[in-house]
C-alpha cells in the first residue's frame, strides 16, 4: 500500500501528522506530504484520521 494524499483538499490541519506513528507524513507547503513512504507500515491510521478523507491508499 502506498498512501496518497490529494494536496488540492488537505487544509493543513496536521491530524494526520500527529496519528502517523511513524513518521511518514509531514508538512510541506501548507499541505500534508508522504516523505518517508518507505516507513509506512500500512496501519490505516492516517486513512481514519483525516476528517476530510482526502488520504487514500493505492
Ligand atoms: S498508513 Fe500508518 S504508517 Fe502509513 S502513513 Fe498512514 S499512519 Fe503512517
Ligand atoms: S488530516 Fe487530512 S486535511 Fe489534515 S493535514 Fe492530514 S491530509 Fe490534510
Amino acid at each position: 500500500m502506498v498512501v496518497q494524499i490529494s494536496a488540492d483538499d488537505c487544509t493543513g490541519c496536521q491530524v494526520c501528522i500527529d496519528t502517523c506513528p511513524s513518521g511518514v507524513l509531514v508538512m510541506q507547503n501548507d499541505v500534508s506530504t508522504v516523505a518517508n513512504p518507505d516507513d509506512c507500515t500500512d496501519c490505516g491510521q492516517c486513512l481514519e484520521a483525516c476528517p476530510l478523507e482526502v488520504i487514500s491508499a493505492a
